[in-house]
């Protein structure tokens, strides 16, 4: 049975957040003289909205979920910390993970004082639900999964997941980062059915707004009240909250930008799977290749020197020899192979 009450930390489910100006009133008024601010250099002069209730009520029409299962935070980099802060007591609760995966899971787990146990994938990365069931222990509150997984680049297997999300009692994360390049389906049409499920999706990646940071969380609306409860008041500034609106006007550039991410995805391989020093490329279901070569560090310092810069992921498990090159521009994927080719021949000659 999955009890929320009982896997919230005792000082969080008591918590009597910080109540703001803008929490106690938030209608249109004519004289605001409620928060200390500055009447002069508008907009910015005003604090944002702390619940950014017009941008969720946007977001919820395009991903047609109801804003109540929706928390916006800085980055996804502020939820990840904050389902931690949430559910893990530092020093005893734990945390499980895929591995290799993203590495900000285990940055914000010891960052909390929490510990953080993984589980390989299998060697071509596909995802087994057991073997990953087998290692929670009684202090495991919280799965982290990722699909596309980064940096395999896959989608994990979805019953994998859903099996997952039936068998454990604490909190399961799946995060989408790179869903809208992948061929499967979102989680969000299930999050009604399982109560321990939080999806995490970015405007990073397909929306093209690193820059703003902004992240999105997806969850019951029980769940997405004490992440609410616990955020800073005012996690999401005025400028974030302008640009994403506009942005998401215009998802049709969005789609338009994922179709020709899709399309130089496979001319990119094509393009390094003729060059002698790739011995592999990893099925991607993501806007970046995994990709086999042989001296990744030497391939790396040479790219370097001529001002590219991939990821180095030779060190990670299971990524042995592996650079992970994200598709960028036809004109940079180009200058990139074009690198590659001089760099094969400067070892001939
Ligand atoms: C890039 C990425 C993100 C995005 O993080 P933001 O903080 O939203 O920029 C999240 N998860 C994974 C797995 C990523 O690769």
């Amino acid at each position: 049975m999955f009890e929320l009450d009982k896997l919230v930390r005792d000082n969080i489910r008591k918590l009597k957040p910080y109540s703001s100006a803008r929490d106690e009133y938030s209608g249109e008024a004519a004289v605001f003289l409620d928060a200390n601010e500055n009447p002069f250099n508008a907009p910015y002069n005003r604090y944002p909205d702390p619940r950014q209730s017009a941008l969720k009520d946007q977001i919820s029409t395009i991903k047609k979920v109801p804003a109540e299962n929706i928390f916006l935070g800085n980055g996804s980099d502020e939820p990840i910390d904050l389902v931690y802060r949430a559910f893990c007591e530092p020093g005893r609760d734990r945390a499980l993970a895929i591995a290799p995966t993203y590495g900000m899971y285990r940055v914000a787990a010891d960052i909390n004082n929490i510990g953080y146990d993984e589980v390989a994938l299998n060697e071509d990365f596909t995802f087994s639900a057991d073997k990953l069931l087998a290692a929670v222990s009684p202090e495991t509150k919280l799965i982290f999964l990722c699909s596309p997984n980064n940096p395999s680049a896959n989608c994990l297997d979805r019953q994998e997941m859903l099996k997952v999300l039936r068998s454990f009692n604490g909190i399961v994360i799946v995060d989408e980062a790179y869903i809208d390049f992948c061929p499967q389906q979102s989680l969000l049409p299930l999050l009604s059915e399982y109560p321990n499920l939080v999806i995490f999706q970015t405007f990073s990646k397909a929306w093209g707004m690193a820059g703003i940071r902004l992240g999105m969380a997806f969850a019951s609306p029980e769940i997405i009240g004490i992440l609410s409860k616990i955020k800073y008041p005012y996690n999401i500034n005025v400028l974030t909250l302008e640009e994403a609106a506009k942005q998401l006007t215009r998802e049709k550039e969005k789609n338009h930008w994922v179709e020709t991410l899709l399309y130089e995805r496979t001319m990119l391989a094509a393009k390094l799977e003729s060059l002698e020093i790739v011995s592999n490329i990893f099925p991607s279901d993501a806007n970046f290749l995994l990709v086999k070569v042989d001296n990744p560090r030497s391939v790396y310092e040479y790219l370097v020197e001529e001002k590219i810069i991939v990821r180095d992921r030779s060190n990670i498990l299971l990524c042995q020899n592996c650079l992970r090159i994200t598709v960028g521009t036809d004109e940079e994927n180009r200058t990139l192979i074009h690198a590659l080719e001089n760099y094969l021949k400067g070892k001939k000659a």
